[in-house]
Parts: C-alpha cells; sequence; structure tokens
C-alpha cells in the first residue's frame, strides 16, 4: 500500500502546486522533448495540480480513492493510525490539521511539518471574528456571492502567499453537489478565520450546517466535502482534487480586485498584485 516510493523508476519530484498558475504550460502540451521513457503524463490541468500526489512515480499501483483523498486532507493520515480523531463540539464537523496549503510558494517538499507539529489538531478552533469586520457586501458573482471580503491580516505570513490573500472574516458562497441532496447543488459557505499563526479555512453545507469542514487550507477543506460526497454517492466522481481556492471565490477575478482594495493588501510581503503578474503567454 504505501509502497508507492519504491515501485516505479523514480522520477524527479516536481510539486507542480508550488508553481505559480501563470508558469504552468497551457493545457494539453505535450513535452515531446522528454526522454521515452519518461512517462511523465504530457499535461497536467491546473485543476489537479494542488495534488500532484501520483504524477511523479510511473507504474507504481494506484492507491484507493480513498487512500488519495486521505492524502490529500491530511498527508499524515496516509501514515499508519496516529490517533488523529478529534473530539469536536459541532457534531459532524471536521477539523483536519493541514499546513500544506495549495498555493503556498513553499521550495521544500512534504517533509516540513516542523513548525506545526507540536500544535495539537484540537487547538484548531476559529477565533471569534474580529469586531471591526466590514459589514456584509453580498456581491454577486454569477451564481455565488462574496459575503464579506473580510480584514486582510499582513503580521503573519499565512495569511497570505503569492497567489492568494486569506482574509479574516472573509465569507463566500457558492453551489456544489449538496451532501444532503446528492443529486442537487445546493449553496455551501466558504469561511476563513484567524486561529493564531494560521488562517483556518471552513466549507458549510447550508442545508445541512451540521456538516462542516474546517482544515489549515481551503483546498484541505473542500476535498473533504469531495471524500463526503464521494461516500455518499454510487458513481463517485473519478477525482479526488479540488481546486479550493476557486470554491473560496479566491481565483475570481471580481473578488481579487475587492480584496486588493482592502486596506493592508499593499503590506503582504508575497502576494503579486494581478496587475503586476506576467500576461499569461498566449503563443
Ligand atoms: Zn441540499
Amino acid at each position: 500500500m504505501e509502497k508507492e516510493e519504491e515501485a516505479g523508476p523514480v522520477l524527479p519530484k516536481i510539486d507542480i502546486s508550488r508553481i505559480p498558475p501563470e508558469r504552468l504550460p497551457p493545457r494539453g502540451t505535450v513535452f515531446d522533448d522528454l526522454p521515452a521513457d519518461a512517462s511523465t503524463p504530457p499535461s497536467i490541468p491546473q485543476e489537479e495540480a494542488p495534488v500532484a500526489v501520483s504524477a511523479t512515480v510511473a507504474d507504481a499501483k494506484k492507491p484507493s480513492l480513498e487512500d488519495r483523498l486521505a492524502a490529500v486532507a491530511d498527508p499524515e493520515k496516509a501514515a499508519p493510525a496516529k490517533g488523529r480523531k478529534r473530539a469536536t463540539r459541532e457534531r459532524k464537523s471536521k477539523i483536519v490539521s493541514d499546513d500544506d496549503d495549495d498555493d503556498t510558494p513553499k521550495k521544500k517538499k512534504a517533509p516540513a511539518k516542523k513548525k506545526s507539529t507540536p500544535r495539537k489538531k484540537a487547538e484548531l478552533v476559529p477565533a471569534a471574528l474580529p469586531d471591526d469586520l466590514p459589514a456584509d457586501i453580498n456581491f454577486s458573482v454569477g451564481d455565488s456571492v462574496l459575503v464579506n471580503t473580510g480584514i486582510i491580516v499582513h503580521d503573519r505570513l499565512k495569511y497570505h502567499t503569492v497567489n492568494h490573500m486569506f482574509p479574516v472574516g472573509y465569507k463566500y458562497r457558492c453551489k456544489f453537489t449538496c451532501v444532503k441532496h446528492p443529486k442537487e447543488k445546493h449553496m455551501y459557505t466558504s469561511e476563513i478565520f484567524e486561529c493564531g499563526d494560521l488562517p483556518l479555512f471552513r466549507v458549510t453545507c447550508e442545508c445541512d450546517p451540521s456538516q462542516s469542514w474546517t482544515t489549515t487550507s481551503a483546498s484541505s477543506s473542500w476535498s473533504q466535502v469531495l471524500k463526503t460526497l464521494n461516500a455518499l454517492i454510487a458513481n463517485p466522481r473519478q477525482t479526488c482534487s479540488i481546486q479550493g481556492t476557486r470554491y473560496f471565490g479566491l481565483t475570481e477575478p471580481d473578488v481579487r480586485k475587492k480584496l486588493e482594495a482592502l486596506p493592508g493588501a499593499n503590506k503582504l510581503a508575497n502576494y503579486v498584485r494581478d496587475a503586476d503578474r506576467e500576461a499569461p503567454d498566449e503563443s
């Protein structure tokens, strides 16, 4: 099961999730300059970029969907049981520690986890929303709604990446397959909370607010939704990856404009404003 590392030829590991989207080749690009035995897939859709788990090993035995989902949600879970049961107040709510944000510009691979390891998962409880949270704006973005922009946190590095800002109190609603009515798409709320050095990302099914998923990355939280859905649906979606920032609305240009206009946005150490990004090469 965990032989993945030893199974196939060892190819250099490239963590695609660390590459800014604009640096990735356009979809469908064929790398015909690779050696014939390089079995790297010819193209990698950006949606899957955050979870390029198995893209590096050629003929490794495919882990089960469940395993892959678990690995996405919490890389530690892939390791034998480590007593990760959480006592939470909300009945079905899940709290998963995952330091691995999909867009964090970290150079190193997974072994990281040093700073945050001592942190007890039970401590991943959202702090109360700030008193000076701006009023809800309920700004429509297609079928989705930016409810609240939240407040930019510029004194702690985890509250933004090169590509995204994670303002505290941020709230966005969008439709997705409902965990209560799996044949329909209903509204989910995605929220960002403060928890010391780490932002927390909570996704709640509006049809069943007892179902919520709280982790330390947008993609982990949404992966938990997918995992729950896959357990419900007869023919689960074959994909186990989800671009959490997208379902948080953080990739929406109109949302990004609003966030970039917030006080403190220009103090973020690593964030690159959209206007300063290289335009994707069309050729
Ligand atoms: Zn529903």
